[in-house]
């Protein structure tokens, strides 16, 4: 029996947790992440879902979040998943309890250089979470490629005692990454952002053959150039340190955020050279 939670109880410290954090309007990418956490028979999931209003950087996009709570407990429901934990501001932060995770130099490039403050509001919840539910696993998505990387660092530089598990990007048949803000697109809007991950993968193709990766990095902007859709940015990192300091690295992550119908929108795709 699932059971809605809006606190965290003594029982659920004494049980093994496996924690999906959330932001709700649950899609297959959510669902894909629960069925990690239930292949672990020992543990019980927990799925959160808050909207996060310390990861936003903007008032409006806060706002316009999507939002389908009776959807979403429906189908944890039909899940089976253990818990679903649906907490207030007030309970997860309490005036005289922020503490404020920062994110650091990491934290203020890519994503975090177009959304000043984005990673800090993540890893603060974050944080919060592991600190009031103590969960032995946490799953996350691969599709926000840099939040995965700073909650792994986050967890080993705090000594933060949690297993992270990661998840598969699921994507659409046309290959559009599945995310709650696909909603606000428009049928064409949708067809559009398809060529995101078409052209990370013309791009991909590319470096694989030529092994030049500015060139192959200005190939794929220019593939952006002449579609509808604003390039915000197209770069790749190494994907054990999440920069470009390694030019030598066989590891590769190949990131992208863009805006489609002024929707932004991330992906990302890895490359082994
Ligand atoms: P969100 O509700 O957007 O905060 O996402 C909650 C979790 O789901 C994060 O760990 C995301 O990385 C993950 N997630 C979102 N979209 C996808 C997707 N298409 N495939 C896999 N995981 C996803």
């Amino acid at each position: 029996m699932t059971k809605v939670l809006k606190t965290i109880n003594e029982k659920i410290l004494h049980e093994n947790i496996s924690l999906i954090p959330t932001m709700g309007a649950l899609h297959q990418g959510h669902l894909s992440l629960v069925n990690i956490g239930q292949n672990n028979k020992n543990m019980k999931t927990l799925v959160s879902i808050f909207i996060n209003r310390r990861q936003f950087n903007e008032e409006l996009d806060f706002i316009n979040y999507p939002v389908d709570l009776e959807r979403d407990i429906e189908l944890l429901t039909q899940m089976n998943v253990d818990y679903i934990f649906i907490p207030t501001e007030a309970y997860l932060f309490p005036k005289d309890l922020e503490n404020t995770v920062l994110s650091g130099k990491l934290g203020n490039l890519y994503e975090g250089l177009s959304r000043p403050g984005h990673f800090d509001g993540v890893l603060t919840v974050v944080n919060r979470l592991f600190e009031l539910i103590k969960p032995k696993e946490a799953i996350f998505g691969k599709k926000d490629a840099q939040q995965l990387f700073l909650i792994r660092k986050m967890v080993i530089s705090s000594d933060l005692n949690v297993v992270i598990k990661e998840g598969d990007i699921i994507r659409e048949l046309n290959g559009l990454a599945k995310s709650s803000r696909n909603r606000r697109l428009t049928e064409k809007g949708k067809e559009t952002a398809a060529q995101i991950f078409s052209n990370l993968q013309k791009t991909k193709e590319k470096l694989v053959s030529t092994a030049n990766i500015e060139d192959s990095l200005e190939y794929g902007r220019t593939l952006f150039d002449m579609s509808e859709i604003k390039l915000d940015y197209l770069d790749i990192v190494d994907r054990d340190k999440f920069n470009f300091d390694n030019k030598n690295s066989k590891k590769l992550l190949l990131i992208i955020a863009a805006y489609v119908e002024n929707i932004r929108l991330i992906d990302n795709i890895e490359i082994n050279l």
